[in-house]
């Protein structure tokens, strides 16, 4: 259960209504005004321009065991389309998804050249191929590799050789749609908890585990994103002294143990053999002991992060997410083991699930933050007036 925050009255409770509902509903109105702490006559004040205007709609009846049946506020999630960006090093992914963060059509376009240009013509070219069929699109969402403190412009992107670039200038005078940007753990992490794992969480976290660690957090009910749009730079931080070192040169980092790289490359040094990540799993399922010890090292490592990451945050579970998130599932006893044994609290035993991975969780995750954009902008008192069919 959600831990709404009460809402004031005004135009900030109607986005907090359709806000409830996009990630609950349908719900009835008894419920929604005991979620956001409104009267009867205040909720009513507040849905009557919401419904005139279709945004809202009545929807289905809920069963109920005696008296006449609930009728709940609901949307049409079919209403808007979004439209969710992950860029690479070598390719653009793009998604389309309905309000609801559900896909509907995905595709991928390979990436000519690093330059900003370059990439926005790239990420233009993937919003326009998108298929057509389905409601106008609201927004844009991009994420990347990558932080921005504003949401518009890149500060920084390694993997881009990026720093301030104005990416949602650019891709918008392309587009002619709002765009947003955001880290890639950012974006997933919105996407998981407004659609996924995290639902109703107001404490939450996600470690994304594959070229790089990241972390995404979710506390107040909120995805929060630090001052300068780096929260969850975790991907650096020395966790024991080892002879493996990450491309910076440190020792025992967390890329440096377990990145998808750092595993594939530890399993080289132990068994003189080439094995991709995949492999390297398998065979530590298999019973391989050299593998089975790789794989271990790896994930007692993770659990020493994750020790780190709840002693800080406490959140209330941690999702383990990315190309490499089975090292939770393959290297769970050690990984429990090490958490364990650095958490802080006896008491205190945070969940840790792992996410199956898709790549399109990046991509889904790029148009959760265009959906919230477009959730948390101004609701127009003009709204009320015209039927509400997208942008
Ligand atoms: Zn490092």
């Amino acid at each position: 259960m959600s831990e709404s925050v009460v809402a004031e009255e005004g135009p900030a409770s109607a986005e907090r209504v359709m806000l409830e509902i996009l990630i609950h509903g349908p719900l009835s109105r008894v419920e929604l005004a005991e979620r956001l702490g409104l009267s009867g006559p205040s909720l009513t004040r507040l849905t009557k321009p919401l419904l005139a205007s279709g945004r809202l709609s009545v929807g289905e009846p809920l069963a109920r065991a005696a008296g006449r049946p609930i009728l709940p506020l609901d949307l049409d999630p079919a209403a808007e389309r979004f439209a969710g960006v992950k860029i690479t090093a070598t390719a653009v992914y793009a998604v389309v998804t309905d309000l609801r963060g559900v896909i509907c059509g995905e595709l991928e376009l390979p990436l000519a050249g690093h330059e900003p240009e370059v990439v926005a013509d790239a990420v233009a070219r993937a919003v326009g191929a998108l298929p057509a069929e389905f409601a106008p699109l609201s927004g844009v969402g991009i994420s990347l590799g990558g932080n921005s403190a504003d949401g518009r412009t890149v500060s920084e992107s390694h993997f881009l050789e990026w720093v301030d670039v104005p990416l949602a200038d650019l891709v918008e005078g392309r587009v002619g749609l709002p765009v947003t940007v955001a880290n890639d753990v950012n974006a997933l992490t919105q996407a998981q908890h407004w659609f996924g794992a995290g639902r109703g969480l107001d404490t939450f976290v996600v470690v994304t585990i594959g070229a790089g660690i990241g972390m995404g957090l979710v506390a107040g009910g909120n995805v929060v994103a630090g001052a300068h749009g780096a929260v969850g730079s975790i991907g650096h931080q020395l966790l024991t002294w080892s002879e493996a070192t990450c491309w910076r040169g440190h020792h025992g980092c967390a890329s440096a143990l377990l990145s998808t790289a750092a595993v594939e490359a530890a399993a080289s040094r132990a068994t003189g053999a080439e094995l991709d990540y995949d492999a390297v799993l398998r065979g530590a399922s298999r019973g391989d002991p050299a593998l089975r010890s790789v794989v271990d090292t790896a994930a007692a490592a993770l659990g020493l992060l994750l020790a780190n990451v709840t002693n800080t945050l406490d959140p209330r579970k941690i999702l383990l997410a990315g190309e490499g998130a089975r090292l939770g599932e393959v290297g769970e006893h050690a990984m429990l083991a090490s958490l364990v044994e650095a958490a802080d609290w006896e008491s205190v035993r945070t969940p840790v699930e792992v996410q199956p991975f898709a790549f399109n969780e990046w991509a889904r995750g790029a148009a959760a933050t265009a959906i919230r954009a477009r959730m948390t902008s101004a609701i127009p008192e003009a709204a009320a007036a015209t039927p509400y069919r997208g942008a």
